[in-house]
């Protein structure tokens, strides 16, 4: 088959613009846009950069820390390869609506080698798939320059000369676009330069696929005492911090995740199934217009190589790697059975694609100090001390083939004041136990895993589906064998909330009454998570 040309479009164009107001900002900030290339001593020996007193640590990139100096050994087989950047917030200020664990930015990027012995990183904002061959290559390719976001002298050659040693910490430490705060975000917190004496890199750490760095920011605000003085529809908040000290203090943790060499093999988005989607404009030469090509983001769910025969044949197999979501340490024990539940639910949906465990919830282990929160290889449900009654469902991708790579789930600790509200308003009639200010814990808890249920959805690639309640009989709402085998709602991704039709004399139970995992997001999943050219093969043994 021929290859195809694809430029991304919306998400990429998005990163591309955002790049370039960050670079003016970084520029008008001070001198630090780049790494270290501006000193031109040219490469030393290794054992004269990397000394004895060298502390390293192993992983994606073999990080050495010498004296106050940060070094990142990148091996040769790393250039050009695509990584996947992501900035969180792991310490944030009080008052902002911002909390630790919440994402501030992400990219692809690239290393790569430049002339004068300089490393760069390049922020990747097109993604092109292409036949050298066709004519309109040459366009495409020349018009999507990638922007070089830092320049790093190499400090030395690695010891088997395949690696070679940059010196990061004026990257990390300096106020650089890439790994620090969004130009939106100081917008949106009245900040200003950052303060140099008062930054500093915590600790770097690096695991087989991922390095993270640590850094401790800090910038000056000069309070505004006009509330939320900036334009509507983004305002700026002076932070409390800013009113007593004139500085804002944040904790930001940048992980680096290797993406895969091959890119997961894409399924083409279909508008009768809500998934999310993501879109590129495709380019080729025996074209009479320009094509769209959208493709869904889900996570990467395959069958272990020995027991591909029997998940054909129809036999529930365990995936190779399951779907795993760590609970927050931070969630109040009472509520994290419930939570726990929510996500398990999701396992009799990837039964219909063929998978039995596929996904799961579990504790984290505080005992383990190596484990960290912020680390991009964990998915983690994090619990945010807010009075925000809500809760969302977000992702991290692979822009290149919508493979999930990792989600945490932003869970605001006030959303049971929205599901007590509602299903007081809604379901007291025929519930007692709603009938009270305070629930209790069981109630409350079923609540909390039916909100679970719901963002895991979003994290699963499912988008909202407002249409499927529409397929329920009026009258099978009040139907008590019916609702109960059914659900008031074919989809826990719609909004029915509860079956507030439902009368006391109808006797139904809360299956009745609590929206679900139903039917429609059954049959997404089932969609969404088999290989098209299996799902013959199923169709044949009566599973699709
Ligand atoms: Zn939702």
């Amino acid at each position: 088959m021929r290859k195809l040309v694809l430029v991304a479009m919306l998400f990429c164009i998005a990163i591309s613009s955002e790049a370039k107001r960050k670079h003016k900002n970084a520029n008008s900030a001070g001198p630090q846009v780049s790494g270290n290339a501006a000193s031109k001593s040219g490469p030393k020996p290794y054992d004269k950069v990397i000394t004895g007193k060298a502390i390293s640590k192993k992983g994606l990139f073999t990080v050495h820390k010498v004296d106050d100096k940060w070094y990142f050994e990148i091996p040769d087989s790393l250039f050009k390869r695509e990584i996947m950047m992501t900035s969180r917030f792991s310490k944030t200020a009080g008052g902002g609506g911002v909390y630790a664990g919440e994402m501030e930015n992400r990219q692809t990027v690239e290393w790569e080698k430049g002339p004068n012995k300089n490393v760069f990183l390049r922020v990747v904002t097109v993604i092109s798939v292409a036949d050298s061959t066709t004519d309109i290559y040459k366009a495409v390719n020349s018009s999507n320059l990638n922007p070089i976001a830092a320049a790093f002298e190499i400090k030395a050659y690695g010891k088997d000369s395949n690696s070679v040693v940059i010196d990061v910490t004026d990257f990390f430490k300096g106020d650089n676009a890439p790994v620090s705060l969004g130009a939106f975000t100081k917008k949106r917190f009245n900040l200003s330069s950052q303060i140099n004496d008062r930054t500093y890199i915590d600790h770097i750490s690096s695991f087989p696929i991922n390095t993270e760095v640590r850094v401790v920011r800090t910038y000056t605000s000069t309070p505004s005492f006009m509330p939320n003085s900036g334009p509507v529809p983004f305002p700026s908040v002076t932070l409390p911090a800013a009113y007593s000290t004139g500085a804002v203090t944040f904790e930001m943790n940048n992980s680096f995740v290797l993406l895969p060499k091959v890119p997961m093999q894409k399924r083409l988005y279909d508008p009768r199934v809500g998934f999310f989607a993501d879109e590129y404009s495709v380019y080729t030469d025996d074209q009479q217009k320009v094509d769209e090509e959208t493709f869904i983001v889900r996570w990467r769910l395959e069958p272990k190589d020995a027991d591909i025969a029997k998940w054909k044949r129809g036999e529930l197999v365990e995936p190779k790697k399951p779907i795993v979501y760590y609970i927050d340490p931070a969630t109040p024990k009472k509520w994290r059975p419930y939570l726990i539940q929510g996500v398990n639910d999701w396992q009799k949906a990837f039964e219909r694609a063929g998978y039995k465990n596929a996904i799961m919830a579990k504790e984290w282990d505080e005992k383990d100090s190596s484990l960290s929160l912020e680390d991009a290889r964990y998915s983690v449900l994090r619990y945010l001390p807010s009075d925000i009654a809500n809760a969302y469902g977000p992702n991290v991708h692979d822009p290149r083939s919508g493979e999930i790579i990792e989600s945490h789930i932003g869970w605001y600790h006030n959303v049971m004041k929205l599901v007590h509200d509602w299903y007081m308003i809604q379901a007291a009639a025929v519930d007692p136990k709603a009938r009270k200010m305070e629930f209790d814990d069981e109630l409350m808890g079923q609540l909390v895993r039916f909100v679970s249920s719901h963002e895991v959805g979003h994290t699963l690639g499912l988008r909202h589906n407002m249409g499927s309640s529409s397929r329920t009989p009026v009258e099978k709402l009040r139907d008590k064998a019916w609702v109960e085998a059914h659900g008031h709602t074919a989809s826990i991704m719609d909004y029915a909330r509860f079956n507030y039709v439902a009368q006391p004399e109808d006797h139904i139970g809360e299956k009745g009454l609590f929206p679900r995992i139903g039917e429609y997001d059954m049959w997404a999943i089932q969609w969404g998570y088999i290989k098209q050219v299996l799902r013959r093969t199923l169709k044949k043994t009566g599973r699709s």
